[in-house]
């Protein structure tokens, strides 16, 4: 084995991906399998919210805008490009990352909820991640890598395994590196039958832990949610999806009534910075890729490029 990747999330497949397709002999190591990670719960819209330092991010998020555009030429990918608005009740400020898409336009009063004043409309790229997972599981074997289900207890343990490790064990890193800097923001998520929602949705008002956003899967709509800092429970509450569905029912009246089919919950790997880097673990180099935030799916790409590029040299 020439790597290990800890974890199986968007960050250590696309790590496993980049690794394997370029000859390494990569085995991803993860305590839940894909489909029982944070990634599974993401929207998922192509953005950076909650990540940092916006210098190196502006890297990852440009490098995942151009992967993500391309899958989204490929229907199995799981990835499409979809339109859709950021709204607020008060002057509204586009992110800075919102730069690199040349589609953004300032929403005009008609397309303004009652009572909203402002808002951003964009085409990006949106992925449906059970879908999208699957892929870059598919992908990552294909290429010869193999997923073992296992939990990492120490990287200690791991030195003369392989001689290089690759820690993407998101909000895992807080006990594992420890990394005490590592903070879960839970978000609960609702998935809805689409009553005709073509668009995607956010309400920038946010009323921690409270955020108003619904995105469109085809036959499904992800109904969101929550941002509750320190909060590790992966259990979905009814009180909260009721809330969700009831906020996103206020902002279009199609989904009164509408079949609720499934309820997620993901704990988005906050870091003030993701951290990046590479030290020495014992006669090898340990890399980390984690503390993504709110914002992994979209920089994962850019992220497993800096990774492979540093391990495969130039
Ligand atoms: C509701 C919600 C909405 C979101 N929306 C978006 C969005 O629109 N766009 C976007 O880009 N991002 C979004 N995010 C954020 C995104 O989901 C995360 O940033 C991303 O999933 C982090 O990926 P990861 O691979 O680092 O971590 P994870 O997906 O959590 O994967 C971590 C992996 O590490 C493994 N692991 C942990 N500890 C150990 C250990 N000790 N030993 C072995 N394995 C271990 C886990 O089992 C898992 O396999 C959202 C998140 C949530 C919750």
């Amino acid at each position: 084995m020439d790597v290990l990747v800890i974890g199986a999330g968007a960050c250590g497949l696309t790590t496993g991906i980049c690794l394997a397709e370029a000859g390494l002999s990569v085995t991803i190591r993860a305590a839940a399998p894909p489909e029982r990670t944070t990634s599974v719960a993401a929207g998922a819209v192509w953005g950076a919210v909650r990540v940092g330092p916006p210098e190196r991010v502006l890297g990852w998020a440009r490098t995942g805008l151009e992967v993500l555009s391309k899958l989204a030429t490929e229907p199995a990918t799981g990835v499409r490009m979809a339109s859709g608005k950021e709204v607020s009740r008060t002057p509204l400020e586009p992110h800075y990352w919102t730069s690199l898409l040349p589609s953004l336009r300032p929403c005009g009063q008609s397309e303004l909820p009652d009572g909203f004043a402002d808002g951003w409309h964009y085409t990006a790229p949106v992925a449906t991640m059970p879908v999208y997972l699957n892929y870059l599981r598919q992908r990552f074997e294909q290429a010869g890598g193999t997923l073992e289900v296992a939990a990492v207890r120490s990287l200690a343990d791991l030195d003369g395994l392989a001689p290089v490790v690759v820690n993407c064990s998101g909000v895992g890193a807080r006990d594992l590196v420890p990394d005490p800097e590592v903070v879960p923001i839970r978000g609960q998520v609702v998935i809805t039958a689409n009553p005709g929602i073509e668009e995607f949705y956010v309400n920038r008002d946010e009323e921690p832990p409270w955020i108003v956003y619904m995105f469109p899967h085809g036959d499904t709509v992800l109904l969101g949610g929550t941002n509750e800092e320190g909060a590790w429970d992966e259990e979905a509450k009814p009180y909260i999806a009721e809330r969700i569905v009831a906020q996103c029912a206020a902002v279009d009246p199609r989904l009164h009534g509408v079949a609720i089919l499934g309820h997620r919950v993901g704990l988005r790997p906050y870091r003030p910075e993701v951290r990046l880097e590479s030290e020495p673990l014992g006669g090898g180099v340990l890399w980390h890729n984690y503390g993504h935030g709110g914002a992994g799916i979209s920089l994962s790409w850019g992220c497993a490029g800096e990774i492979a590029a540093g391990i495969l040299g130039p």
